[in-house]
């Protein structure tokens, strides 16, 4: 079986530290790959190669940075379907929606090779006489990524693409339940000829993450996963000093008034909820049906939501494939198979049988997907974040109420409106306490030149990631005051505090 160890100056290296982790292929049940979990030894190693190669990089021309930057697009081009087979491999999803993960993340890459128009400074001439002040932003140094499992090529390059195009050195600690997409990418900036030390990768679990947040010369940190490790994340690398963004989980509501096309409206919901098997952080896991679209509404998304094809991700005709792992599939279904006991209308039950052919996948982590009608809050079904094929239906009888609904989340990452209505859907965009809206969209998943995050329990820190808010994040201001007096005047000794 592949060991996968670490990646640190351009180079594999193999753990030491005598503990793997089991990565698994979610389609068969089989072990795919053992994964070595880091020391903190290991990750001092990482860190302290980052820290080396930093000085150089950070003073490498823009021109030069930029040229690796468009190199490594190309050769990310050329090694789509190869990174996404791998994301397949280990995540479950399908391939076709693998490709559209590789893509998104390298619009960030995209992005990254445009960086000399985004640090270009700002520049104020005689302020006071014969005074100028320019501000300039700088790369703060070495920053530690930290990834989750369910993008695990397009979060890890929502971050380090920029961090690098920004002069900084880069340690990546992504999910050890499927490493092998980011460590490719790692590969490949080698390949395009990023200098030794600039991107490495730790592979790991709690033990890398913690030595990461306290580690003396990590001066940022940006992560994506959950809600409890993101305030972890926050609160730990804050008090060690550093910046931090920790963007964590989400419950997204998707709310559909009266008005609108409601085929339009299921055939989104249905894309959005079971998409990924619903192992997305925008992925919409609440219908809000307002009115009299709630019953018609309902129909429409079960007749669909029964119809779905279900299979390895590696097979075209799957439209969705396994979940992550066999006790994340189990706990998924224990939420369907409680709803009713809680008072919830089970519509669709994915909890039986859902495979059909492919007998070499008996035992993967398969689960069909379910729709729950008449959730309310309070459920467990409502309350928590599923992460899985799980869609529920809560029903409002006003605009008001369900904004109310959707405002006393503690999540805010995504949300969206269906309406024809322009009026509606403006006062929607305005009043709903959400970091990304969609109006008849329903993953709004920012494209790269703006910024991705949530509001709430989504996001812990200011700054979003990718777009302006990332320049901003993996950068920090300076700003110089310059005088060349004449040598004529020297002005003499002032003490007093100098103004204009
Ligand atoms: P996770 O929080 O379990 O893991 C994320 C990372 O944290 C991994 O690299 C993992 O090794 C590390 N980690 C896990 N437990 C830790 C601990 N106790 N201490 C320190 N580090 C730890 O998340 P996941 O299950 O991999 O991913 C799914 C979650 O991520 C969902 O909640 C989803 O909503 C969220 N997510 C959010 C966004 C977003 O943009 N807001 C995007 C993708 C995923």
């Amino acid at each position: 079986m592949k060991t996968l160890g670490h990646w640190i100056g351009n180079k594999p290296h193999e753990s030491a530290s005598g503990t793997v982790g089991p990565v698994w292929n979610p389609a068969t049940g089989a072990q795919h790959t053992q994964v070595a979990l880091a020391s903190v030894d290991e990750v001092d190693a990482a860190v302290a190669a980052a820290k080396a190669a930093y000085r150089e990089w950070s003073q490498t021309s823009l021109a030069r940075r930029t040229a690796f930057l468009f190199r490594y697009r190309a050769l990310l081009d050329a090694h789509r379907d190869e990174i996404a087979a791998l994301i397949t491999a280990e995540h479950g999803k399908v391939h076709a929606d693998a490709l559209g993960e590789v893509a998104r993340g390298m619009e960030i890459v995209e992005l990254a090779c445009g960086i000399p128009e985004k640090l270009k400074g700002e520049l104020s001439t005689e302020v006071s006489t014969r005074v100028d002040v320019s501000s300039i932003r700088q790369p703060v140094g070495v920053v530690a990524g930290i990834s989750p499992f369910n993008f695990p090529a397009m979060v890890p390059m929502w971050m380090f693409p920029l961090a690098l195009a920004c002069g900084n050195t880069f340690v990546l600690k992504p999910s050890e339940k499927d490493p092998s997409a980011a460590y490719r990418l790692a590969e490949l900036a080698a390949e395009a000829g990023l200098p030794e030390g600039v991107l490495n990768v730790v592979n790991g679990d709690k033990v890398a993450v913690d030595r990461l947040l306290s580690h003396p010369d990590v001066a940022a940190v940006s992560f994506v996963g959950s809600t409890p490790i993101a305030r972890h994340v926050q609160a730990e690398a804050t008090a060690a000093g550093k910046r931090v963004q920790a963007l964590g989980g989400a419950k997204n509501h998707m709310l559909v008034l009266p008005d609108a096309d409601l085929d339009h409206a299921a055939d989104n919901a249905v894309s959005a909820a079971y998409g990924s098997a619903g192992e997305r952080c925008m992925a919409v896991s609440v219908v809000v049906a307002v009115g009299a679209a709630g019953d018609a509404l309902v129909a429409r998304i079960a007749e669909r939501a029964r119809a779905l094809r279900i299979g390895p991700g590696t097979d075209p005709a799957s439209e969705m494939g396994p979940l992550i792992t066999r006790e994340h599939r189990d706990k998924v279904a224990s939420y369907v198979t409680g709803a009713a006991a809680q008072g919830a209308e089970v519509v669709v039950d994915g909890t039986g049988p859902v495979l059909e052919g492919h007998p070499e996948c008996a035992d993967g982590f398969f689960l069909g997907v379910s729709l729950l009608d008449k959730v309310t809050p309070g459920m467990a079904a409502y309350d928590d974040e599923i992460f899985g094929p799980v869609l529920s239906v809560v029903r409002a009888e006003t605009y008001d109420e369900a904004l109310a609904l959707i405002n006393s989340s503690k999540w805010g990452n995504g949300t969206a409106v269906f309406t024809r209505d322009g009026g509606a859907a403006r006062r929607f965009q305005l009043e709903v306490e959400a970091g990304m809206v969609g109006v008849n969209v329903p993953i709004p998943v920012p494209v790269g030149y703006h910024s991705f995050g949530g509001w709430k329990q989504s996001l812990f820190g200011d700054l979003h990631v990718y777009g302006n808010d990332g320049v901003q994040f993996y950068t920090r201001g300076k700003v110089i005051t310059t005088r060349w007096p004449d040598p004529e005047d020297s002005g003499g000794v002032n003490l007093g505090f100098p103004s204009n």
